[in-house]
């Protein structure tokens, strides 16, 4: 194949988990532009019915599903919902999460379970069901989770002091790999991508408060630009990537290398 094909994704069907705003919009972007056909989930109508526009400005028609990653039920429907639209899914993109900032000494408890429940246990559930389709489809299929940068680190209390988002992210790329095992016999293959910081709605607390120190921190000294997050998702959903599996791509300016 040609090397511009290996990144063709005409004919495939994508499903993005929080493609309504910030990075999931933009890897919803970056699929449709590969040629796939997308599904994005998320909670929120507002958000949904503005990503619906963006997309159908870029000349992307996407199948738009309410869906909360913490409700088994609501992935049940989406999945069939997308199944009964295309027939199959090809690609899932695990990107809906959330943060909550405080203390270790003083994290609340449901703060911990809601941000473990929706980033940890939301990849569970909606890779467990996603992939029982692609095994009973038996065309294999690629899986891309977005964890981060902080899963594989310590962080200062004035940088990011979200222990139970931590914990979840390194729940994430566990789960990548160990999926990324189990289902290599089916063809499916499942990879994360590791950002480092970029300016959306859930980093824009962080980025508010400690901008120049992360920049700092970073060797490219500089935080994330809007398009500079899809291309590897769309690499890793892609053939370019077809003997890539249990791999956690690291998109952080070189954080991670220091
Ligand atoms: P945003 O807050 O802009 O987007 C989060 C998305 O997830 C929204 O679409 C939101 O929609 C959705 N979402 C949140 N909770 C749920 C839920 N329970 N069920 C379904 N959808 C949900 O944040 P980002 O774009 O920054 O974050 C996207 C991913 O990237 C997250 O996993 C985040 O941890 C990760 N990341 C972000 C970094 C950054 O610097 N921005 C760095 C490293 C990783 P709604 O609220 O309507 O449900």
């Amino acid at each position: 194949m040609h090397a511009l094909e290996l990144f063709d994704l005409s004919g495939k069907i994508a499903l993005v988990t929080g493609g309504s705003r910030g990075l999931g919009l933009e890897i919803a972007t970056g699929l449709g532009e590969a040629g796939a056909t997308v599904a994005i989930t998320a909670r929120r109508a507002n958000f949904l019915a503005s990503a619906e526009a963006e997309l159908r400005s870029r000349g992307i028609t996407p199948l738009v599903l309410t869906c909360d990653v913490t409700s088994p039920e609501q992935i049940a429907d989406s999945v069939a919902a997308t199944i009964a639209a295309y027939g199959r899914i090809d690609i899932l993109v695990n990107n809906a999460g959330i943060a909550w900032a405080a203390p270790v000494e003083t994290m609340p408890l449901d703060k911990w379970r809601q941000v473990m429940e929706t980033n940890a246990t939301g990849c569970f559930l909606m890779t467990q069901a996603v992939g029982r389709e692609m095994i009973r489809a038996g065309g294999g299929g690629a899986i891309v989770n977005t964890a981060s940068y902080v899963a594989a680190m310590g962080s200062p209390t004035e940088i990011i002091d979200a222990v139970g988002y931590t914990a979840s992210k390194g729940a994430v790329v566990s789960m990548t790999r160990d999926f990324a095992v189990k289902w290599a016999r089916h063809g499916i293959r499942v990879n994360a991508v590791a950002p480092g910081y970029f300016d959306t709605r859930l980093s824009s607390g962080v980025l508010s408060q400690a901008k120049e120190r992360i920049e700092a921190m970073t060797p490219l000294r500089r935080i994330g630009r809007p398009g500079e997050l899809k291309g590897a998702v769309v690499f890793l959903a892609s053939p370019a990537a077809a003997y890539v599996t249990g791999h956690i791509l690291a998109v952080d300016g070189g954080m991670t290398a220091l």
